[in-house]
């Protein structure tokens, strides 16, 4: 979507529909209103609960140039994060209701008018998103254009420009993630990180399964071994100015997960495509920031593989060493996001980052926890903990901690290696937490790391009010806040 900034008065503004969120009071924007459509809009809001339960469509008459007015209501007191919501919930019904495909929005007032604009362009974007990538007919008409009643300074352009880059990306990282597994395969998405290096002007390099083995990634191989998709090991970089701390974002890329030869029931698989929303949000994030931020120094990681049951697949009771050469016991094969991330991880490492944090859909224990609306946080840093909590809040993202207490070692011990990979039975408690201490295993103290587990946000069993079934993005717009206050 195109957003543009107007300065023109609301009824001048031409557009199929203006989209109006409705508080209490009338906006200061909409004072501009003439009187007769000011008491339409009166009207309609106290006539709204009788019509629909929060929305309702105007037809303008000619009172406005805008064909048609889409009215919502808002709560006075609505928090950036509701608002944030509301925006969303406007973007999706005026695309199911084709209200476009150009849109103009005023604001509420409810919120300093800078920090509004920013929500408002990244809420109606991202609402706005269908996943419907193979529809043979396009069942709902884009919106292409919004405008946004606004007066034009250069800072509100800066703002508008930034929320269109971080939504629109949103929204590209969803189809990544939509994409069917065997189209969307480890070297489709070795492609689109060599289009986004190429776009930004960032270094790429690329580690086939063989390069990966030779420097001693046993666990990744391990996984990528039973797939006849060729698996890869990325790295980008973006060079900056070098300062004292670098930042790595690791992101799990599993783009097809059947559990390997601890095979998961068939109804576990049918949104295991989704299995790379990790790899697919870090893709995202440094994009923006590379675009945003172009003096910072810092690195993405991709471990990238099928895990797949065949003849050359790994077993059940394997032995692996991953890179920092500790050895762990495979007791299920199911647990590999786990394994191909420790390799990832000790590559950062490698490479001099400072600070970690690795997005993942690890475990099904973590939607348990915490359902389908948080993100579960696991960090070995106060400090690291603050600014990832801090870039989630500005990002309008549910994000929460959960605990690493020492005691929780005892989970990973294995009679035969240095760690078991999984408790090797279903149902064992705390399964979050057992992928969080597996994972820190692989990443030295003084690094400050930090672990998102985002199986249950990164995608949507069903739509919501604001939000299509299907890939969320999720983490990602917490990447691109905690890259820009880093
Ligand atoms: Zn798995």
């Amino acid at each position: 979507m195109k957003i543009r900034i107007s300065e023109q008065a609301i009824p001048e503004i031409e557009a199929n529909t203006i989209i109006i969120l409705l508080p209490s009071r009338l906006p200061e924007a909409l004072q501009t209103l003439d009187p007769a459509l000011k008491n339409r809009i009166d009207e309609a809001r106290q006539a709204m609960p009788l019509y629909t339960k929060d929305s309702i469509v105007l037809l303008s008459h000619g009172e406005v140039k805008a064909q048609k007015l889409f009215l919502l209501k808002v709560p006075d007191n609505a928090d950036s994060f509701e608002l944030r919501q509301i925006y969303s919930q406007a973007g999706r019904e005026a695309r199911l209701r084709e209200l476009g495909p150009d849109v103009a929005i005023a604001l509420t007032g409810l919120l300093d008018p800078l920090m509004e604009a920013e929500i408002a362009v990244e809420g109606l974007v991202q609402g706005s998103y269908l996943p419907e990538l193979y529809k043979t007919e396009k069942a709902h008409k884009s919106l292409e254009n919004l405008i946004l009643c606004f007066s034009r300074t250069f800072e509100i352009e800066k703002i508008v420009r930034k929320a269109e880059l971080v939504g629109n990306t949103q929204n590209y990282v969803r189809d990544l993630v939509n994409e069917p597994a065997s189209r969307a395969t480890p070297l489709f998405l070795v492609e689109e990180a060599k289009r986004i290096a190429s776009e930004t002007g960032s270094r790429i390099e690329v580690l086939s399964l063989n390069d990966a083995e030779k420097m001693g990634m046993g666990a990744f191989s391990a996984v990528a071994r039973g797939s006849d998709q060729p698996a890869f090991m990325v790295k980008l970089h973006h060079p900056g100015e070098d300062g004292a701390q670098k930042l790595g974002l690791v992101g799990k890329g599993l783009t097809f997960d059947s559990g390997g030869l601890s095979l998961k029931p068939w109804e576990s698989m049918t949104t295991m495509k989704s299995d790379m929303a990790g790899a697919a949000a870090v893709l995202g994030a440094f994009r923006v920031l590379s675009f945003l931020r172009p003096e910072l120094d810092f690195m993405a990681f991709l471990p990238l593989t099928e895990n797949l049951p065949s003849g050359k697949s790994y077993k059940p009771g394997d032995v692996v060493r991953a890179m920092n050469g500790k050895t762990i016991e495979v007791l299920s094969t199911d647990a590999e996001g786990r394994l191909i991330l420790a390799d990832a991880l000790c590559w950062a490492v490698k490479e001099g980052v400072t600070h970690i944090v690795d997005v993942a859909t690890l475990t099904g224990a973590c939607i348990i926890a915490l359902g389908h609306e948080t993100t579960g946080l696991f960090t070995n840093s106060e400090a690291w903990r603050k600014q990832i909590l801090m870039a989630a809040l500005k990002a309008g993202e549910r994000v929460w901690e959960l605990p690493m207490f020492p005691e929780y070692k005892e989970l990973i011990r294995s009679e035969i290696a240095d760690l078991a990979n999984s408790a090797g039975r279903s149902g064992a408690p705390a399964g979050a937490i057992f992928g969080a201490m597996f994972l820190k295993e692989f990443v030295p103290e003084e690094i400050a790391w930090a672990h998102m587990d985002i199986a249950g946000p990164s995608w949507l069993p069903k739509s919501s009010k604001t939000m299509a079934s299907g890939a969320t993005g999720a983490s990602f717009r917490t990447l691109v806040e905690l890259g820009l206050s880093f």
